[in-house]
C-alpha cells in the first residue's frame, strides 16, 4: 500500500497540475521527476499517516470520531497556509437512532495576488465511513500475504484518497507549484450516508473552481475516472397503524405490508438493458409478532446511466411511494 499510495499521490500531483495523465504524455519531465522521488521517499510516512487515520473510528454518526479526524485532516492543510471553515455536522432526523453527522471541513488557498488567470482547483474527499465504533473492524494491518497491501476500515473508501490528497498538496508546496493555482478542499463527514448535508456546498464550490478532482478510488487498479454513473439512494417510510392481531387484527393497517408491494414493485423497475437498477438494500419493520406493525422502512439504491433518466426515475419512485395497496397506510420518501 505504501508504493500505491506514492503511485496515486505522483500521478494525481501531475494529473492535478498539468491535467494530462503521465500515461498520455509518455514521460515525465525533470521536475516531475524530482516530484516523484520527493514522494517515494515519504511512502512509510504515508503508510502511518493511514494507519493513524483508519485507527480513528468514523463512522458516520460517531461524533467524537470525527471531531477528532476532521482536526486530523484540517491542520495539516493549515499549516499550508489554508484557511479554515468549519461546518458543524447535522441530524438526519432518521427514527430510532442518533444521526448527528461529523464537521464539514472546507480549506481555501486562492492564488497569490498578481498570479494572473491561475486554476481553480477543488478536491474532494469523504473522511466518514460505514464501521460504526460496534464494528470488529477497526485497525489497520499489512495483508500477510501481500505487503504491499493495507487493510483495514476506509482504507480505499477513502482514507487512503485522502492521504494521496494531503501528500499530493504537500509535494507541491514544496515544489513551489502550489502558488500557481487556487485551491479549495473540501472534506465532508456524510457520504456514507448520502451527503444529504454536504451536497450544496460541494456544488457550490464546484460552481466556482476550473477543474474538480475527487479522491475515492473506484476502481480496483486505481484509474482515474472521467465520469460515473448515476446513482441516488432514498429511504422508504411507511406508516400504517397498529392494532393487536389476535383482538383487533382488522383495525390495524399493516406497515410492513404494504411495503413489501411497494418492494416488489420497486425491484421490477429495474431495467438491466437501459442501465436502471433498483436495489431494496436493507429493510425494518414491526414491533412484535402479535402486534399488526404500524411502521416500516427501507433503504433503496438506484443506479443509471445518463442524467436524463433520473427524471423518469423519480417519477417511478414518486407514483409507487403515493399509491398505497394497503389501505389507510402512507409512505414518506426520504433522500
Ligand atoms: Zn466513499
Amino acid at each position: 500500500m505504501g508504493m500505491r499510495l506514492v503511485r496515486a499521490a505522483v500521478l494525481l500531483t501531475f494529473v492535478g497540475f498539468w491535467l494530462a495523465p503521465v500515461s498520455a504524455r509518455g514521460t515525465l519531465d525533470a521536475d516531475e521527476v524530482q516530484l516523484k522521488r520527493a514522494l517515494e521517499a515519504r511512502s512509510g510516512e504515508m503508510l502511518e499517516t493511514l494507519r493513524l487515520w483508519v485507527g480513528t473510528n468514523t463512522g458516520s454518526f460517531n461524533q467524537v470520531g470525527l471531531e477528532r479526524c476532521s482536526k486530523m485532516l484540517a491542520e495539516p492543510l493549515s499549516r499550508l497556509g489554508f484557511a479554515l471553515e468549519i461546518v458543524p455536522g447535522k441530524a438526519l432526523g432518521l427514527p430510532g437512532r442518533p444521526t448527528q453527522t461529523g464537521p464539514l471541513v472546507i480549506a481555501r488557498r486562492p492564488a497569490p495576488s498578481g498570479v494572473e488567470g491561475a486554476p481553480r482547483f477543488l478536491l474532494v474527499g469523504h473522511y466518514d465511513t460505514v464501521f460504526e465504533l460496534s464494528s470488529p473492524f477497526q485497525r489497520l494491518r499489512i495483508d500477510p500475504n501481500d505487503p504491499g497491501r493495507a487493510i483495514g476500515p476506509g482504507v480505499a473508501d477513502m482514507k487512503g484518497g485522502l492521504v494521496v490528497l494531503l501528500f499530493a498538496l504537500q509535494a507541491l508546496a514544496e515544489s513551489g507549484d502550489l502558488d500557481r493555482a487556487g485551491w479549495t478542499v473540501i472534506f465532508n463527514a456524510d457520504e456514507e450516508v448520502g451527503s444529504l448535508v454536504s451536497r450544496a456546498r460541494i456544488e457550490a464550490e464546484a460552481r466556482r473552481a476550473d477543474y474538480g478532482f475527487v479522491f475515492e478510488a473506484v476502481r480496483p487498479d486505481g484509474a482515474m475516472v472521467r465520469s460515473r454513473r448515476g446513482v441516488g439512494q432514498f429511504r422508504l417510510e411507511v406508516s400504517g397503524v397498529a392494532a393487536h392481531a389476535g383482538q383487533a387484527h382488522a383495525k390495524g393497517r399493516s406497515a410492513i405490508h404494504e411495503l413489501a408491494l411497494k418492494v416488489v414493485r420497486l425491484e421490477a423497475l429495474t431495467d438491466y438493458s437501459r442501465g436502471i437498477t433498483f436495489n431494496v438494500g436493507t429493510i425494518e419493520g414491526g414491533t412484535k409478532r402479535n402486534i399488526v406493525p404500524e411502521r416500516a422502512y427501507a433503504w433503496v439504491d438506484v443506479r443509471y446511466d445518463d442524467s436524463a433518466q433520473a427524471k423518469e426515475i423519480l417519477e417511478g419512485l414518486q407514483l409507487i411511494v403515493q399509491d398505497s395497496a394497503v389501505k389507510g397506510t402512507r409512505a414518506d420518501l426520504w433522500g
